[in-house]
């Protein structure tokens, strides 16, 4: 069951969800050849308290941390461990936060150092497959427009589009209906009405879309070993369009990139 959100609810999921954009913001100066994952998993955690919210995937199905922290070949579910990141290294970070009952819950692919051209590719294109389904997130359109816009963008460039794993409603719970694949066939699925908030999520692989999954029982890596990205966002349909309650502003800030890619579905100003 799809459970839709009032206004004054979307408002506080803007907080949870801007608590993990600062806490992904924080993070982003810090990720660099030879950082420690744990350390930085620690420092999520206690920036994320400090901002009276309370980190969302720590304990949420047992997972042992913080931070979803998936570098290169893995795409997402990845447990932050003592292996220190090289020149050269790409890491997906997926964060939750749980603020006056309501999730947040967004990732942002980092490089590390200087990346192969070929992976900073992957990455572009990736994130430009977030807005482009985000964009279809429109009143009276279907999970599917979202779902094929996906798809299409991202196989057009020869990219893997990972199937197993999907975007979700989000809300008090950090897994709500519907499912949001980032495949699928256009006009399909459930209808968009104002109200719902959703989790936008591609996982793109540079080769194969086959996965596999590690003995940790959470890590999920590419197949062939090439690369993986991951790019999400929450999003609220307000007035018949997309909303984003979260932003990647504070990471641009830390690492002085200039993006207006947001601009189209931003309701505040974060300067
Ligand atoms: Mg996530
Ligand atoms: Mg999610």
């Amino acid at each position: 069951m799809i459970l839709i959100k009032t206004a004054e609810e979307i408002e506080l999921m803007r907080e949870s969800a801007l608590v993990v954009s600062k806490t992904l913001g924080m993070l982003a100066s810090e990720i660099k050849p030879g950082a420690d994952p744990l350390k930085l998993d620690k420092m999520a955690e206690e920036f994320i308290r400090e901002q009276g919210a309370v980190p969302g995937f720590l304990g949420m199905y047992d997972f042992p941390n913080t931070l979803n922290w998936s570098p290169n070949a893995q795409v997402v579910h990845g447990i932050p461990n003592n292996e220190l990141l090289k020149e050269g290294d790409i890491v997906s970070v997926d964060c939750g936060a749980l603020k006056n009952g309501f999730y947040g819950d967004h990732a942002y692919t980092f490089e590390v150092g200087e990346v192969p051209e070929k992976t900073k590719k992957l990455l572009r294109v990736t994130k430009a497959s977030l807005y482009i389904g985000i964009r279809e997130f429109k009143l009276g359109n279907r999970v599917g427009d979202v779902a094929h816009a996906i798809q299409t963008y991202c196989e057009s460039h020869g990219y893997g589009v990972v199937r197993e794993l999907v975007g979700h409603g989000l809300g008090r719970d950090l897994h709500e209906d519907p499912q949001m694949p980032n495949y699928g066939k256009r006009g399909r699925g459930k209808k968009f009405v104002n109200g719902m908030v959703v989790a936008i999520e591609p996982m793109i692989n540079m080769g194969t879309r086959s996965i596999k999954q590690l003995k940790d029982g959470w890590t999920i890596l590419t197949a062939d070993g090439l690369p993986s990205a991951h790019f999400e966002h929450n999003v609220a349909l307000v007035n018949g369009k997309p909303e984003l309650l979260s932003t990647f502003q504070y990471i641009y800030d830390a690492l002085g990139i200039r993006s207006e890619e947001e601009a189209e579905f931003t309701r505040h100003e974060f300067h």
